[in-house]
């Protein structure tokens, strides 16, 4: 049988640890596309070059050029400015909206069969353009970003009380953003509830904690923005999709009316198979949870009504 296909687009930060993981799962061959020469040669060279040691015979190819990732099973689209010390994921939103429309075209016209994630910021906005440009069906074109703010959820967790993260399920709903919805009620440690384990006050730190995640490593790091677990986070998705898991996993797709939200892209859990997005799960919500999942949706529409998409 012959090896599926991923292409990564953006080989920065993100994209190139998106390849390195994929290569070290040895299921896919990968294509790392940037717009920068040498930068995507560069990195899958050295990739080739982890093969002997780490054991993987993943072929990798670097390119400029989209004929080089013709026939991709799934297409992780990465490219895109990072956020800075000082700026929200939303002042990426004009620049990172012509490279996601264009990038995207250029896939679909070499691929059109494949899937795509999105993992570039503003990522609900990116999702619903690269949607929208695409033509593809809403099972195709969904966004990584539940599954990486649920893992800092679960990894805050495990720290407050020293026990495996092995242990800890959290559920993250809503935008990429500030208005994240993280759902303690959702989240257990070993099957118990966290909110049995941590005093309200205390969880409300930690899930505030979650929502700033993302700023509080760029504040660190100075220069761009996280990068290992969005990475690792984007691989758990292509492994849902290329190993049919049919894994329940926060992701952002375009919703038809489900939670009472139409046309907007917005994160909720999904059933992620082989098809992409198998399922839309629907849960019952609180009055507050839907009120926080309302106004995140409204934070999305703002900004896809000034990009008209
Ligand atoms: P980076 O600057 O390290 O890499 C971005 C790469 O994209 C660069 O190499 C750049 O040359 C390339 N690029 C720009 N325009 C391109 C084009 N038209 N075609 C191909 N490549 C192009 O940034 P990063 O840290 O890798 O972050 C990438 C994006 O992912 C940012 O928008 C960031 O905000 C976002 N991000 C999202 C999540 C998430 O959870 N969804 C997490 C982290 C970062």
């Amino acid at each position: 049988m012959a090896r599926a296909k991923v292409t990564v687009v953006g080989a920065g930060n993100v994209g190139g640890t998106t390849a390195q993981l994929l290569a070290q799962k040895n299921y896919a061959d990968v294509v790392l596309v940037d717009i920068i020469d040498g930068l995507p040669q560069g990195k899958a060279l050295d990739l080739m070059q982890v093969g002997p040691v780490a054991g993987y015979d993943t072929n990798i190819i670097g390119t400029n050029s989209y004929e080089d990732t013709a026939g991709s099973d799934v297409v992780v689209i990465t490219s895109g400015i990072a956020r800075k010390p000082g700026m929200s994921r939303d002042d990426l939103l004009n620049t990172n909206a012509g490279i996601v429309g264009s990038v995207t075209e250029q896939v679909v016209k070499y691929s059109p069969n494949c899937i795509i994630i999105l993992v570039a910021n503003p990522l609900d906005v990116m999702t619903q353009l690269s949607l929208r440009r695409s033509g593809f069906p809403r099972e195709r074109v969904f966004g990584q970003a539940g599954v990486l703010d649920s893992a800092r959820f679960r990894a805050f967790i495990a720290m407050e009380l020293n026990v495996s993260v092995e242990n800890v399920t959290a559920f993250v709903l809503g935008g990429h953003g500030d208005t994240m919805v993280p759902l303690p009620r959702y989240s257990t440690v070993a099957g118990i509830p966290v909110t049995e384990l941590i005093a309200p006050a205390r969880l409300q730190e930690i899930v505030q904690r979650t929502a700033d995640g993302g700023a509080e490593i760029v504040k660190l790091l100075k220069t761009g923005s996280a990068f290992y677990a969005p990475a690792a986070s984007s691989v758990e998705m292509v492994d849902a999709v290329l190993g049919d898991k049919k894994k329940i996993l926060p992701c952002c797709v375009m919703l038809n009316g489900e939670y009472g939200i139409n046309g907007l892209c917005v994160g909720v859990p999904v059933k992620l198979g082989a098809k992409g997005v198998e399922e839309i799960i629907q849960i019952k919500l609180t009055p507050e949870e839907d009120a926080a999942l309302k106004k995140s949706a409204g934070a999305v529409k703002e900004m896809t009504d000034v990009l008209k998409i």
